[in-house]
């Protein structure tokens, strides 16, 4: 059965079980977001076995300069040009060298230094440096999930092209790849848990009156402020969905999602002969992040133990796809297929942004990314090329959908 993963080196298998080889040199793509923090929390405690090559940032120069300090990567890169003389000149005492722009950073993590790339960068941003990572043969860690969203079909064969593996981040897709390590057998489904979010008891007029702070407080996980509007609106769990779809080759129809608000299950996986295979673990994205550094090895973590009397029970439930109704435009849009998933995401990304900035309501979003694929051109095979048009596109319908608000 192909899973869609390709084995890491051995070469790399090697490095984790012999002190006298080197390091793992890792690349963090988003190393001042959530992801790259915790992933950076990691390397920290496994530093026999692991050491940061490259960190890249957007703006945040004052979290940059700190980890640039503290892990003394070889390269880091400031994407926001503005900001480089900033880092440069805080870090020229330092054995770092420090460059500016998104070009660098697909030029750095390419180099012969980097064997694993950590894909933690927010949104679309974060496809042309992992094709860039994927073109030198380097192995994925994908927190990104955007990526597969809007271009699953070009970075899957780009993968398989130069032999690069892609080891999911998210804690869902971790949880189904942990599940099927060592099964031969055909997957009968997947269930891919969700907790829900902040609106799951809502109804859908309190959704309709929700605030942007109401949608930013997730009862389970602390994330970045994209996935958790993502997950308000569950959103996040139809990107999943496509995001599972090219992980583990496996058909939409095939993919189920069950809510379960204690996250205590991470997803399941269902076999031909009907049994379920679940990973469970107490909410700690450290438990993912490593799993994807040190595969197919586990490493000791702190994580909160699971104390099973004291849980008492898990719940679960169906997805109110009429409360939630970005679900069902994620199952539609992966199923007319082509460009439509990356424009979808490229809708959603203005529409969140729209929202954090006070321009629309939480409940719109979906009227506003449904209203952006009516308009959109269809492409039923795209190009690389027509993937970053597609993306242009649908966020310019989205920006003019968003002035026009009141005409809708
Ligand atoms: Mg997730």
């Amino acid at each position: 059965m192909n899973f869609g993963m390709v084995e890491r080196p051995l070469t790399q298998l090697s490095t984790l079980t012999s002190k006298n080889m080197d390091k793992i040199k890792v690349a963090i793509l988003g190393s001042t977001g959530s992801i790259g923090i915790q992933t950076l929390d990691v390397i920290e405690r496994h530093s026999d076995l692991f050491e940061v090559e490259l960190l890249t940032a957007n703006n945040s120069t004052d979290l940059l300069i700190e980890q640039a300090i503290k892990f003394e990567p070889n390269n880091v890169v400031i994407c926001n040009h503005s900001n480089y003389k900033k880092v440069a000149d805080s870090l020229s005492n330092h054995p770092v060298k420090v460059f500016a722009g998104i070009d660098s950073v697909c030029d750095l993590v390419k180099g012969d230094n980097v064997d694993i790339v950590v894909a933690a960068m927010v949104g679309f941003s974060g496809l042309k440096p992992t094709l860039a990572a994927l073109s030198a043969g380097k192995n994925i860690a994908l927190a990104n999930k955007e990526t597969l969203v809007a271009a699953g079909a070009i970075v899957k064969e780009a993968a398989l092209k130069n032999s690069c593996a892609i080891l999911p981040v998210d804690s869902e897709h971790s949880a189904i790849f942990q599940a099927i390590q060592g099964e031969r057998s055909n997957i009968e489904k997947l269930l891919l848990t969700a907790s829900g979010g902040p609106f799951l008891n809502s109804t859908i007029d309190e959704i309709k009156s929700a605030s942007l702070s109401e949608a930013l407080n997730h009862p389970r996980w602390k994330m970045g402020a994209k996935v958790t509007i993502d997950s308000a609106s569950m959103m996040n769990k139809g990107f999943e969905m496509i995001e599972a779809k090219w992980l583990f080759d496996i058909t939409p129809d095939k993919i189920e999602i069950v809510v379960h608000p204690e996250s205590i299950i991470h997803s399941m996986v269902q076999f031909e002969d009907g049994s379920v295979m679940a990973q469970l673990s107490n909410p700690d994205m450290r438990l993912p992040i490593q799993y994807a550094l040190s595969y197919p090895y586990r490493l000791p973590l702190n994580t909160k133990r699971l104390d099973f009397a004291k849980i008492g029970a898990l719940h679960f439930q169906s997805p109110d796809f009429q409360k939630f109704p970005c679900l069902r435009i994620a199952y539609e849009s992966i199923g007319k297929g082509g460009n439509t998933p990356c424009a979808m995401n490229a809708a959603n990304e203005v529409a969140v942004q729209a929202l954090r900035d006070g321009e629309i309501a939480f409940w719109q979003i979906p009227l506003l990314i449904e209203k952006c694929l009516e308009k959109c051109s269809f492409i039923p095979n795209p190009t690389l090329d027509d993937i970053y048009s597609t993306d242009f596109e649908a966020k310019n319908i989205s920006q003019e959908l968003v002035k026009n608000i009141n005409k809708w």
